[in-house]
């Protein structure tokens, strides 16, 4: 069994996390619940930022927020000193309710709309991650309009999709982001950008996988990105300053992943940065990089009761929890693997194998196909880990299952920071249909 961040077991055998006992969490605010160790979300900032201080290297770590967006996640962000990535108004307009420090937002997308990007000059962001020639248009327009600066950094698909283990080059991505690096689209987006009145071109952004355990396609993706600044830098005269490398970092949802520290992954792209920009004469850009589940998915655990249990003599037994796709999709979007522990039976040997289902109307609503653990009931309080990343933001009102609540957990402290939907929510955006009078 592996334990995450602060969490233990306290004498009576529960499971704690950030000092507070997770079974009692479960008492006060309901299950299902997403809790937060907080303490762990502040190490991991601090360990991606550190490598980059010692090697005296300019640079930003960016919060890819998509992985978990809310108010207070956004503030502890602020004060960890990290910027933020958001790709949408919705995560735009929670960031600037939550204070965060507008010059270190950075907007992402394939489809930003001409509102959104209206927001973002209204706003004064500190750039704009720029995806296709639509939005280059777009943004010509609005800047000239506006008579508003933007810094804008070019997002390209280099050929290289990283996979968990290896990764594979390939002529033409086939992706829906970005420009294309090799045949020329991202020349073209250079042409049209770098001598822009109002739109200051920053430099290049790739973006090259998830769940990556390896450094190689970094320094490959670094490599290839730093070359095509250069070519630029020979060719017209003008140096990129900044080199987004993306985010990607794997983490351990399950003994099978085995994730590299941060520094590792820090060093590796550091280096292969250094060593390209030395052999091309190139001056080092600063190094920015967006990690979202590295920085919160295994801070987060998400708190079930069980309800329900059924034996399929022969086959399997199930333990039903009362959540499921609707907090956790991941599962049955794309089969994701998870680890389990009854809360409050943390000391008791795993003699029983589940299946854990959730309560939606879907047979693929299963969270664990295989969880071991000691004999379960009705009532144990069911900790699901590593659900901080893509659980809460990816939630859904499927069955009109209110969004559970999150907590954060931090030095024995508990803090609500979303409140549980309510029934009343379930209807608030619904209005009456009314059948005319018959039309003459
Ligand atoms: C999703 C995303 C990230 C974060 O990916 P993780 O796997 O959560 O680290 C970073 N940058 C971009 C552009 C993304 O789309």
């Amino acid at each position: 069994m592996h334990l995450y961040g602060t969490q233990t077991i306290n004498d009576q055998g529960h499971l704690t996390i950030g000092g507070t006992d997770s079974v009692e969490l479960a008492k006060e605010y309901g299950t299902p619940l997403y809790v937060y160790d907080i303490q762990l979300f502040r190490e991991r900032a601090k360990a991606f930022q550190k490598t980059f201080e010692e090697e005296n290297i300019a640079y930003q770590v960016a919060y890819a927020s998509k992985a978990f967006s809310s108010i207070a996640i956004y503030q502890v962000a602020a004060e960890e000193n990290l910027s933020l990535d958001v790709v949408s108004a919705g995560e735009l307009y929670t960031a600037i309710q939550s204070g965060f420090p507008k010059e270190k937002i950075h907007f992402h997308g394939n489809n930003k709309s001409e509102a959104e990007l209206r927001m973002a000059f209204e706003e004064e962001i500190g750039c704009i991650v720029v995806d296709n020639f639509h939005e280059i248009e777009l943004l010509k327009t609005l800047s000239e309009q506006l008579k508003k600066p933007m810094n804008v950094l070019l997002r390209v698909t280099p050929g290289i999709e990283a996979h968990t283990h290896d990764y594979i080059t390939t002529g033409q991505e086939d992706s829906k982001f970005g420009f294309d690096l090799i045949n020329g689209q991202a020349d073209r987006a250079f042409h049209d950008t770098y001598q822009h009145e109002f739109l200051n071109l920053l430099g290049l952004h790739c973006h090259i996988g998830s769940q990556i355990f390896d450094t190689a396609a970094f320094r490959l993706a670094a490599e290839k990105l730093v070359g095509k600044m250069s070519d630029w830098k020979n060719e017209f005269d003008f140096s990129c300053p900044v080199l987004n490398l993306g985010g990607g970092f794997g983490i351990r949802y399950t003994e099978e992943d085995e994730p590299l520290e941060p520094a590792v992954y820090v060093k590796e792209m550091i280096q292969a940065v250094k060593e390209t920009s030395a052999a091309a004469g190139y001056p080092v850009p600063e190094i920015w990089i967006e990690p979202g589940r590295s920085l919160v998915g295994d801070a987060g655990t998400t708190l079930y009761t069980i309800g329900s249990m059924k034996e399929v003599p022969g086959t399997r037994k199930y333990a039903a929890v009362d959540g499921g796709m609707s907090d956790n999709i991941r599962p049955a979007l794309y089969g994701a693997k998870y680890s389990s522990l009854i809360a409050n039976k943390a000391n008791e040997a795993a003699t029983e194998q589940y299946t854990i289902a959730g309560k939606c109307c879907e047979s693929g609503d299963k969270l664990i196909e295989q969880a071991d653990l000691p004999a379960a009931e009705a009532g144990d309080i069911l900790s699901v880990f590593c659900t901080g990343a893509y659980g809460y933001s990816m939630a859904s009102n499927y069955n009109r299952i209110a969004r559970p609540a999150v907590v954060f957990v931090e030095n024995g402290d508990h803090q609500l920071v979303v409140e549980r939907e309510t029934l009343h929510d379930m209807v608030k955006h619904d209005l009456s249909y009314k059948k005319q009078v018959e039309s003459k």
